[in-house]
């Protein structure tokens, strides 16, 4: 049978995170959307971002993916991603502390040292570093090098659009390579800031702190390397198929709660020609029709973090998961922006953040076309069938 009742351990934590979004995020939403009126950063800064990550701390919850080791929770991938449905439900992006991007769990233990345990404290932050201006999409063969030379790698070439990098102290740094026997592939490096690359950042729709980054003749010495030269590839989509399936798509099922819950609120608020909105069909039809799409939305995404759990292969929902709720939360803004009317277009409701952040979850970390480029394959190649769950 197929049971969907959520442990008690999972609805405690689910509880305790609701409660730290509602008490410690949800009531900063109104000064974030002042600083935006003024032309501030609509962003945490760090500071305040360390401050409510001790915060979480103190609430239980820190190092939600990291190794107990680490001092870590090490929470499933299903847990995880009922915390970040509970983190989607407001605009202020907030992680908690604790936390390190996967591909640095699986670095040696010299790298762990002066790279893990520090990104886990809090003192240093990195980036991951993938995309280039002339591949986002199709990064299997970037334009970025790293030659061999002695005890060291030379790297040349441009990195684009890469989130948390205006202030990164390093980067994880993919790149094409030759390995000894003259076969290319790609390698991963951890780059220090101070080995000279530089940031320039990018002016955008709704996201801070993205960058691209110049690497000129940059000389890594060679015990950064992560992992095998030529097999870092595996690495990035490891990180990229884990975001799709329990960080982002969880995140956009919370949103569309949120934004659902003020839709309905405001629908039974709002007279018009003598009547309540909530009381006119296509309005009703408007809200329930996106309280469907998001329940849909839950399953994929829960169906991926699942399968995760499970240490089974999950990619396609991970795939599935992603486009999904982006497209959801997209159409869902939208509705609920019209059932606004004007105060929706309002920078005071907060919708027209929603309606610009959002957008770019159909662009980044696979965008909905290449999402189901993926899937295409896979269906075409019976490597997983029509339906197949
Ligand atoms: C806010 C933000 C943060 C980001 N953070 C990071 C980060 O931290 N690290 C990182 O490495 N990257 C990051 N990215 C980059 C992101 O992953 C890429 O932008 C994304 O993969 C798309 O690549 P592109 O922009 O080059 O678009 P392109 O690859 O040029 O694609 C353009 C359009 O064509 C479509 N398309 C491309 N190929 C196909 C195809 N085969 N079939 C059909 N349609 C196709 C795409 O879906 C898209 O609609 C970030 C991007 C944004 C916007």
């Amino acid at each position: 049978m197929v049971d969907f009742a959520i442990s008690t351990e999972d609805r405690m934590i689910q509880d305790t995170v609701r409660k730290f979004v509602d008490k410690e995020l949800i009531p900063r939403e109104r000064e974030y959307i002042q600083r935006d009126i003024k032309g501030e950063s609509g962003f945490l800064p760090l500071s305040e971002l360390r401050q409510l990550q001790r915060l979480g701390k103190e609430a239980g919850i820190w190092g939600i993916d990291c190794p107990e080791t680490y001092g870590g929770l090490n929470l499933s991938p299903f847990t995880q991603a009922l915390i970040n449905e509970e983190l989607g439900r407001t605009f202020i992006k907030f992680r908690f502390g604790g936390t390190a991007p996967s591909v640095l769990y699986l670095v040696n233990d010299e790298q762990k040292k002066e790279y893990l345990l520090p990104y886990i404290a809090g003192e240093r932050q990195g980036a991951f570093a993938l995309s280039e201006p002339g591949g986002g999409s199709d990064a299997r063969r970037p334009r970025t090098t790293a030659v061999k030379q002695g005890d060291e790698w030379v790297i040349n070439g441009e990195k684009t659009w890469i989130s948390l990098a205006t202030d990164a102290d390093f980067a994880v740094v993919f790149a094409t390579t030759r390995a000894e026997d003259g076969t290319e592939g790609v390698s991963a490096f951890l780059v220090d800031r101070s080995l000279g690359w530089t940031a320039t950042p990018i002016a955008n729709m709704g996201f801070d702190g993205t960058s691209s980054l110049h690497f000129n003749n940059v000389r890594v010495p060679a015990r950064y390397l992560i992992g095998e030269v030529n097999k870092a590839f595996n690495l990035a989509m490891l990180f990229i198929y884990r975001n799709r399936g329990y960080n982002l798509a969880p995140k956009n099922v919370g949103a569309a709660t949120r934004l659902l819950a003020m839709a309905l609120e405001h629908a039974e608020n709002r007279t018009t020609f003598g009547k309540k909105l909530a009381e006119r069909e296509n309005i009703q039809f408007m809200i329930t029709e996106s309280e469907v799409e998001l329940r849909a939305a839950r399953l994929l995404a829960w169906h991926a973090a699942w399968q995760a759990s499970e240490q089974q292969d999950f990619r396609y929902a991970a795939c599935a998961a992603k486009y999904y709720a982006a497209q959801m939360s997209n159409r869902v803004v939208d509705r609920v922006m019209q059932i606004h009317g004007a105060m929706g277009f309002a920078k005071e409701t907060g919708i027209e953040r929603w309606y610009r952040d959002l957008r770019v979850e159909r662009i980044y970390e696979g965008s909905d076309e290449i999402n189901l480029a993926w899937m295409w394959k896979d269906l075409q190649s019976r490597r997983t069938e029509i339906g197949q769950m």
